[in-house]
């Protein structure tokens, strides 16, 4: 049983019951069993948080782990230390493993994996057709009954539409969210980049944003069609939120989440980089416009969570020509730092709700426990300090990729501790 912890003097943030008061959080057992001020605990550990914010454990809803197949990139361990560092106290895991997760042996690994080796909770999503394939539909009871939260083709998007109607209908059966990476491979084939001023300058081939636009068009219609919830990862154009943001109007059970690069980097990053492929990812860095519709989406609700798309590689992987490149980057060990240095200090997002975001947003979006600081609930907690100023140093970090665009970049607001089940699992002081 672990020892009974004291966070002590901190400021409290729980957006799920608009708390935000300075107070002491007491756990025991592994549970919550007070929030006010001046608790008292005897024998209780101190955890002193003055000029920290103290809040529910961040959850990561789209998260690459590389295990089974890749543990050259990331492991299921090593990827729940880096989120551990990031502030998240959960991650769902992406099946576009080798073998891919479309099964409930490979689930159970992944589930037995995590409970021996992770130190964050690791909740695994299952394929949406059987090897990512397109065509057959996993079997989703098997799936669940495994231990998956949700059901994803991440990656391999499924193209045929009679297919994800299908997936669609056989997944409310089980109450099971289905998350899509919303791209027409046709329409996309071959792009490295955003089509755009940039991609025509710099001659790189691209795909247009509408590629992304047009399938969130139709998982939005058929997830009414069907009644069914469709969660739309790593949104990023204007045209995808304006379609979520009408399906919401009307009713529909959609969801989205946006990631922290899309955020704050547009496709002139690219350019900034020159050709360098750390800037490539899917989908790829958007224009202006996008930009600022993705993040208007995130202030009027449209869009749920902000999720990482953490996606480690190897140096081999990244380090050849732009064209050639494996798409992605790492984010979990940034993913906070960055929007709160990024858009919380500039005033274009609340804190509470960057921290709603990361919390209850996510829990909500997908139906995940935790988010909350609730009295008897377990105790997953994020402590941040929102003045330490840190540079990003590849060689601090806890994953085994280094993939990031935003090294050497020196950022305002960091975790300094995260708890997990009552035991502090992450501490940077
Ligand atoms: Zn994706």
């Amino acid at each position: 049983m672990a020892q009974a912890l004291l966070i002590r003097g901190g400021r409290v943030i729980d957006p799920s019951s608009r708390l935000d008061t300075r107070a002491d959080v007491l756990i025991e057992d592994g549970r919550i069993s007070q929030i006010g001020p001046g608790l008292k605990a005897r024998g209780a550990e101190v955890f002193d948080a003055a000029g920290c914010v103290v809040t529910p454990g961040f959850i990561d809803l789209h998260t690459h782990l590389r295990e089974p197949g890749r543990e050259d990139k990331e492991t299921i361990a090593t990827g729940a230390r880096a989120a551990a560092a990031g502030g998240f106290t959960a991650v769902c895991a992406m099946p576009n493993t080798t073998p891919v997760n479309d099964s409930a042996s490979t689930t159970r690994f992944i589930v037995e994996t995590a409970k021996r080796e992770a130190i964050v909770h690791v909740y695994p999503i299952g394929a949406i057709t059987r090897g990512s394939n397109g065509e057959e539909l996993s079997e989703y009871a098997d799936l669940k009954a495994a231990g998956c939260i949700a059901v994803s083709d991440d990656g391999r998007p499924v193209q045929n539409a009679r297919v994800m109607r299908r997936a669609l209908e056989y997944a409310r059966t089980f109450n099971l969210p289905v998350i899509d990476h919303c791209e027409d491979l046709d329409l996309s084939k071959g792009g490295a980049m955003n089509e755009g001023p940039v991609s025509v300058a710099m001659g790189i081939p691209s795909a247009p944003a509408v590629s992304e636009t047009i399938m969130v068009e139709r998982d939005v219609l058929l997830a009414e069609y069907t009644r069914s919830h469709v969660h739309i990862a790593h949104i990023s154009t204007a045209g995808a939120v304006d379609a979520v943001r009408r399906g919401k109007a009307r009713g529909v059970r959609v969801t989205a989440e946006a990631t922290p690069h899309h955020l704050v980097l547009t496709d002139e990053a690219v350019r900034a980089h020159d050709y360098d492929p750390i800037t490539k990812m899917n989908p790829p860095l958007r224009s202006e416009e996008d930009r600022q519709a993705v993040m208007a989406g995130l202030l009027d609700g449209t869009i749920d969570a902000i999720a990482t798309d953490h996606a480690p590689h190897t140096t081999e992987d990244k380090v050849c020509e732009f064209d050639c490149a494996a798409f992605g980057i790492v984010g979990l060990e940034t993913a906070f730092a960055l929007c709160h240095d990024v858009l919380v200090r500039s005033g274009a997002l609340d804190l509470n709700r960057l921290v709603q975001l990361l919390t209850a947003g996510p829990a909500r979006a997908l139906g995940l426990p935790g988010g909350a600081l609730e009295k008897g609930r377990p105790a997953d907690i994020t402590i941040f300090d929102p003045a330490e100023s840190r540079k990003v140093e590849p060689e601090s970090f806890r994953g085994k990729s280094r993939n990031s665009p935003f090294v050497a970049r020196t950022l305002v607001g960091w975790p300094v501790a995260t708890i997990v089940d009552g035991v502090i699992v992450f501490r940077s002081r």
